[in-house]
């Protein structure tokens, strides 16, 4: 028998908690993105019930219906996938905060047409710190320019930084690269004056070690939802 989702809430919650705690950090500055690619519309519903208060999808088809579906409830959505430039007009509609902002370009038509229906849009600016080709992300020596560049677009509100690390059988493989973005992070805060408080960074199998390391958005799906089929 799987535990019912409260009891898994609750673990997670407690785990976040107990990371924070480890290294002086207050909890109440690291939020939970409860990844719901591939759960239904039921099932956030009983996330909702047990707390949960902001949900990320990677896809934004899919997440279109569940957001239609729940926009009754006082929740927030994410988008934490890879992002085209032809879902822009529907991603600025449908999410709060994109943590998946790769390229000027798709910047440029974020802030066209997150202008176009008067919003602004929250996003931060994915990093490929592992220079792996099949992740997206911009690599280190760019990030500079595009914080800069994003910080003019009147629109979006660059609030941080993402990534998403190799996967490694022991989470502290994980390590240096969430070390990484703080310390990244930190050097371009003082190149630029912009201000990064955001870093999402943590997965359901590494996010205490991504606390440990600064993370401000931990995006948890299997932790709380179970293992996905596909
Ligand atoms: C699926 C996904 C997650 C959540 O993964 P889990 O291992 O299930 O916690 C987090 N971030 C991104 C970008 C994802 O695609």
């Amino acid at each position: 028998m799987p535990l019912p989702l409260k009891e898994r809430v609750k673990t997670v919650l407690k785990r976040v908690e107990e990371a924070c705690l480890r290294s002086n950090r207050d909890p109440g500055d690291v939020r939970v993105v409860a990844v719901t690619k591939t759960v239904d519309v039921e099932r956030i519903k009983e996330a909702i019930d047990a707390g949960l208060r902001i949900f990320g999808e990677n896809y934004v088809q899919e997440a279109r219906e569940k957001i239609e579906a729940l926009k009754a409830f006082d929740i927030e959505w994410h988008f934490i996938g890879h992002l085209q430039r032809n879902k822009a007009k529907d991603a600025v509609r449908l999410f709060r905060m994109i943590h998946t902002v790769d390229s000027l370009r798709l910047a440029q038509e974020l802030d066209k047409r997150a202008g176009a229906i008067g919003r602004k849009v929250d996003v931060l600016i994915q990093v490929n710190l592992s220079g792996e080709e099949t992740k997206s992300g911009i690599a280190r020596e760019d990030l500079e320019a595009l914080v800069r560049g994003v910080g003019g677009l009147e629109n979006l509100s660059l609030l941080g930084l993402m990534t998403l690390p190799p996967y490694f059988e022991d989470p502290e493989g994980a390590r240096p690269f969430f070390r990484a973005l703080r310390m990244l992070r930190d050097e371009v805060e003082e190149r630029t004056g912009a201000e990064l408080r955001e870093l999402s960074m943590g997965m359901s199998h590494d996010f205490e070690v991504a606390i440990e390391e600064g993370a401000t958005l931990v995006r948890i799906g299997s932790a709380i939802f179970g293992p996905r089929d596909r």
